[in-house]
Order: C-alpha cells, then structure tokens, then sequence
C-alpha cells in the first residue's frame, strides 16, 4: 500500500489530506475538511493538473499575457511552454481570444488575459 499527503489548496485553510492507493486505485481519503477536497485529492493523485499561465511575443515587440482556458495534464506543462517560445502573435487581441488552439496536444486553449493594439 502507499500513502500521499496531498495538500489541498482549493481554499486557504490547506487541509493535509491522506490518501492511501493500491496498485494505484485509491483505497482511503481522509483528513479533508469538505467535500471539495476529495474531489481536488483523487484529482492531484490520478491526474494532476495545472492552469499554465505565461506570455506570447507580440509582432510589435511587446508581449501580452495568456493562459490556458482550463487545467493541462502537469506532464504537459514543460512541452506546451517550449511550443509558445516561438509564437509570435499578430494585434489587435482582446481579453478571451484564442491564440494557440490544443496547446501540446492537451485538447485546450491558450487565451489572452489582455488586450493588445
Ligand atoms: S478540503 Fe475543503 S476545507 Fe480543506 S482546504 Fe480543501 S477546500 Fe478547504
């Protein structure tokens, strides 16, 4: 059997949760302080994931912040930066657009978190 601590943070009070896993199927989660935190649990173990949040070059040598519309897998989080290194995005952008579809291959979007004339 094998033990995690997963550490939610799901909201400030950061509950250390136990997780227990076999043959990696989890077994037990306790120690959470609400419902929420099994879910973020079974996630952080099974499928770990992360918002990326960077910057993309704009033509007009400025940059211009982005993100991904929603979690990618955490083992994607190194290949999806290198594949923004040489994007170079054309003005004007606005809050939302989509400027690189299927980030490396996850299925999801990179968006603008800000304009840009
Ligand atoms: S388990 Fe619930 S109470 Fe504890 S940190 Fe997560 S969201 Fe907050």
């Amino acid at each position: 059997m094998e033990s995690k601590k997963i550490t939610c943070i799901v909201c400030p009070k950061g509950c250390q949760i136990d997780v227990k896993l076999e043959n990696g199927q989890i077994i037990s989660i306790e120690n959470y302080g609400c419902k929420r935190g099994i879910d973020y649990a079974r996630n952080e173990v099974l499928d770990p994931r992360r918002v990326l949040t960077t910057t993309l070059k704009l033509s007009t040598g400025r940059v211009i912040p982005v993100r991904t519309k929603e979690p990618i897998p955490k083992k994607c989080l190194k290949k999806a930066m290198l594949e923004t290194k040489n994007i170079v995005v054309e003005p004007p952008v606005k809050v939302g657009d989509v400027l690189v579809k299927n980030i490396a291959g996850t299925g999801i979007d990179l968006i603008a978190t800000g304009n840009a004339k």
